[in-house]
């Protein structure tokens, strides 16, 4: 048997032919170990979908590296030799390969960081783990940006990175002389748009394999596992966020924030889940988005906005994770404790637009933003709900749903459990705001014009009632402050209504 000198451990999402690992080695003498991993798909319950995706794409990478001269040792799951976990996986092929080293590009999540921190030490092996230049920024990159500064606003970071890539200028300064033109982008969708769906592809053998497999090893979890039309390999992930540029980027931005009943993507790209595990690169897809603009055929306004969730936005929130954590999961500004009501499970509930956002994530494993954001998300923090119980949700539930990315969207953005590090004041709304964007209320069994009683919308009282509970620690905030007045108009009886509303709402959960 030929001498096996490094070890490549490639984890599922290192999808990337030229990840760091695999550009430092070789492929005549170095080999590739994969493994699907029970204690991967379990330490939050993943959604089925998400599982298949990530199995099925590493299946197949691991045929593209094999295509390219590499050997590659994958364990799937269920097999005899299938350890379960990333370190008894690594050390059985230690065992059985006696290799002089380890290559690894850094985790993007902590906790799979620390344990390859441990390695070295534990198999008295030298271990190199190699920067993760997917990013557009590094860590140290984003330290030394946030090094000194009093507020880490993601706009000047955003700035920093348009100059850095160069994307969009025009000179010094932003192509059409504006950095951010998200003040375009706040139409609401009309029923009578066409709305393209992303592409969808049919799954292969390998895919068809990996969904019953899932099937059996994780029935119980939650979401449903067909209809699966993700793209598993590179071509095709290349392949829909093309017709996204196609079909959906020119409304991307007039309708970022729209939500309509029905339409799950409106004109979003759906690629996050490709981006997360390597099938797309950010620059790529960025300079393919310019280039779309440069051609005339997609407007300033939507690839100024795509482009800033991804080199802004994307970049912004993994810098945020690293720079805090160990810690930052423990977020909790408003002491919130409330359990995570059933309906975040079953889309068991009376409110139009939570169930709305329930089914098609059970459905799809997928919602855009704003449904995160704006209905399951300020619903959460306006109940009450412990921001640690709903992180754990949101990582379970999306397909395109890691730590990193996650968990700064969960607990600073959506639930101001930072106290305000991450987003500018607490993204906490009424049933007006819901109404205004969608047309979900028309259907619902609430009325969002009534502030109390039981046919009220839920919305409008925990709203209030949240503003009040609250006004200690929001009513400084110049964004906040002028929502604490409004509430002190009101007359103490309506206040009452208010509280009493609230809390009936909240025992009902
Ligand atoms: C509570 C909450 C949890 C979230 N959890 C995740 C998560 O686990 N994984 C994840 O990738 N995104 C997460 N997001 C951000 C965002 O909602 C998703 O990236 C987006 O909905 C994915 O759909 P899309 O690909 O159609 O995105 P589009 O709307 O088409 O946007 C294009 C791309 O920009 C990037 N992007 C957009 N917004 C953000 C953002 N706020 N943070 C980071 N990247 C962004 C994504 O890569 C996305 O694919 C979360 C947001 C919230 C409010
Ligand atoms: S009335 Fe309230 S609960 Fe019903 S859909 Fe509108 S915002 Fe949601």
């Amino acid at each position: 048997m030929a001498v096996v000198r490094n070890l490549i451990v490639v984890l599922g999402d290192q999808l990337t032919p030229s990840l760091s690992s695999l550009a430092a080695a070789d492929p005549s003498r170095d080999r590739v170990l994969m493994a699907e991993l029970h204690d991967e798909a379990t330490y939050v319950r993943h959604h089925k979908k998400k599982i298949a995706f990530v199995f099925s794409a590493m299946r197949h990478f691991a045929e593209e590296l094999r295509a390219a001269g590499w050997t590659v040792d994958y364990v799937k799951l269920g097999a005899p030799e299938n350890r379960a976990s990333f370190t008894g996986q690594l050390a059985s092929a230690i065992v059985e390969h006696r290799p002089t080293g380890i290559f690894v590009t850094e985790a993007a999540e902590w906790r799979v960081s620390r344990m390859i921190e441990g390695w070295q030490e534990q198999f008295s092996i030298p271990v190199a783990v190699l920067p993760d230049d997917r990013f557009l920024c590094s860590r140290p990159a984003f330290g030394t940006w946030a090094a000194g500064r009093k507020q880490l606003r993601m706009e000047y970071f955003y700035r920093d990175m348009r100059r850095r890539t160069g994307l969009l200028m025009d000179g010094d300064g932003p192509v059409g002389g504006k950095w951010n033109l998200d003040s375009e982008n706040r139409k609401a969708a009309d029923i009578d748009l066409f709305m393209p769906r992303p592409k969808a592809c049919s799954p292969d053998t390998i895919t068809q394999e990996v969904l019953a497999l899932v099937e059996a090893e994780f029935g119980d979890h939650f979401g449903d596992l067909a209809p699966f039309w993700f793209a598993v390999t590179r071509a095709d992930a290349e392949a829909a966020f093309e017709a996204f540029v196609d079909r959906a980027l020119p409304f991307f931005g007039d309708y970022q924030d729209a939500m309509l009943e029905g339409q799950p993507f409106l004109y979003h790209s759906v690629i996050a889940q490709y981006l997360n595990c390597g099938l797309l690169d950010p620059l790529r897809v960025c300079r393919r988005a310019e280039a779309a603009y440069r051609a005339g055929k997609a407007p300033l306004n939507a690839v100024e906005g795509f482009i800033r969730q991804i080199i802004g936005w994307r970049e912004y929130v993994r810098g945020i994770y690293w720079l805090k954590m160990p810690g930052y999961e423990r977020s909790n500004f408003f002491g919130h404790a409330r359990p995570l009501p059933d309906f975040y499970w079953t889309a068991e509930t009376g409110m139009a637009c939570v169930k709305a956002a329930v089914t098609q994530t059970r459905e799809q494993a997928y919602a855009h933003h704003i449904q995160r954001l704006m209905i399951t998300g300020n619903f959460a923090m306006l109940a009450g709900v412990d921001p640690h119980v709903l992180h754990e949700w949101y990582l379970s539930v999306y397909c395109d749903a890691y730590e990193w990315v996650e968990l700064p969207n969960t607990v600073g953005m959506s639930q101001f459990a930072d106290g305000g590090l991450l987003a500018s004041k607490p993204y906490a709304a009424s049933g007006a705001y819901i109404n205004r964007m969608s047309n979900y209320c028309g259907s619902c069994r609430y009325d969002v014009k009534q502030r109390t009683g039981p046919q009220a919308c839920p919305f409008n009282a925990l709203f209030w009632d949240f503003i009040s509970r609250h006004r200690d620690k929001i009513g400084h905030n110049p964004r906040m402050a002028q929502m604490v007045r409004t509430y002190d108009r009101f007359t103490a009886s309506e206040q009452q209504r208010i509280r009493a509303s609230s809390n009936e709402f909240l025992a009902s959960l």
